[in-house]
């Protein structure tokens, strides 16, 4: 059997290690991606600390945003708008959810779906070993819809499609319409608050406000459409945070906060909320007890995991069609080569970089 280089966990917390992998053979409907582009995300830092979950065990190929090129496919596939998957595509691809349980047939929320099935914390030495982004090759299930990348969308962007982007999409589709008159608070200034910025103006906002640090991401903020940005680590009062916003919004406070940090960012993002206003929560890191002294009259809040296959295609369109309006690769602050995946999570560890991207 082949073997193809990848980036494996073997003990939390200590260097990851290069290691041969097997390449396995293709089950029906299934194809083996060649892999261009892998862009890191928090949670592969986190997962790289420590076990998420009960269900990691070690070794686990990292990396849960991958973008490609099709090697191999045992059989015809479609990809998500009906076109023929052919050899060389370069395409993303989204997780799988089972299709049968109550959450995917009855209510309709694949992605609480319990028989899901994602990436980068997956078993490396059990079949089918490659199901981490951060390694030459990996194998897609035939559940996986496919999403073919236009030219004009570089792989690193569309690797960050895969995971952060789309996520965003899956928040401002559950949000809906963002009027004219609104003005949107972003709590959180990295991959996904940069991503979110630039979507809440492009549907419609009438100011987009950022709170956020460090001040090297909050630059890319406002490349990416913010009106005005406030850094976290020079105000570090958390009334004259709430007051800036106040002071922004004739002292109502936000129509919509969009939460893109962690949980502990929710007690302060409810008090920024006008009465009636909508709190999107998608930052899901980090315990909280997430008291409030009293809820915004009238607020909607939605919380949200991952995103539906739709979301996956959403995002790679609005890197494609937006392209000229947002300078989407100033995200990527930085590239590396598989063997110095060690530099690339400690930079995201660090918070050096916006995010960092292994290139193949
Ligand atoms: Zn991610
Ligand atoms: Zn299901």
């Amino acid at each position: 059997m082949e073997t193809c280089n990848a980036a494996v966990i073997t003990e939390h917390n200590k260097p990851l290690t290069i290691q041969k992998v097997k390449i396995p053979d293709l089950d029906p409907g299934s194809l083996l991606i060649k892999i261009t582009a892998s862009t890191l995300c928090g949670t592969d830092v986190h997962r790289w600390h420590g076990p998420l979950g009960d269900k990691d065990s070690l070794p686990i190929i990292t990396g849960h945003e991958p973008c490609g090129t099709v090697e191999d496919i045992a059989g015809e596939r479609t990809d998500i708008m009906g076109a023929p998957v052919k050899r060389g595509d370069r395409v993303v691809w989204s997780y799988v959810a089972c299709g049968s349980c109550y959450y995917c047939s009855v209510a309709c929320q694949p992605c609480i779906c319990r028989g899901r099935a994602s990436w980068g914390h997956n078993r490396s030495d059990q079949h089918p070993y490659l199901l981490g982004s951060c390694a030459e090759y990996m194998y897609v299930p035939k559940e996986c819809l496919i999403i073919k990348v236009p030219e004009e969308v570089t792989s690193a962007s569309a690797a960050a499609a895969a995971c952060a982007y789309r996520t965003v999409m899956h928040g401002y589709d559950r949000l809906g319409a963002i009027k004219s008159h609104e003005t949107v608070v972003i709590q959180g200034s990295g991959p996904l608050g940069n991503f979110a910025t630039a979507v809440a103006k492009d549907h419609g906002a009438k100011k987009v406000l950022v709170i956020g640090a460090p001040a090297n991401r909050l630059e890319v903020t406002k490349k990416m459409g913010a009106d005005a940005v406030l850094n976290l680590e020079e105000v570090t009062d958390e009334k004259l945070r709430r007051q800036w916003v106040k002071d922004h919004t004739d002292g109502r406070g936000a129509d919509v906060v969009v939460q893109v940090a962690n949980n502990m960012a929710v007690p302060e993002g409810l008090t920024l909320l006008r009465d009636g206003g909508r709190y999107l929560n998608i930052g899901a890191g980090g315990k909280a007890n997430i008291a409030v002294e009293k809820l915004p009259q009238q607020m909607d809040i939605i919380t949200i995991r991952s995103g539906e296959p739709r979301h996956w295609l959403q995002a790679i369109d609005f890197l494609a069609s937006r392209r000229k309006i947002f300078p989407f690769e100033e995200m990527i602050s930085k590239s590396y080569k598989l063997d110095q995946i060690n530099e690339a999570m400690e930079a995201m560890a660090s918070y050096s970089v916006v995010k960092a991207v292994i290139n193949f």
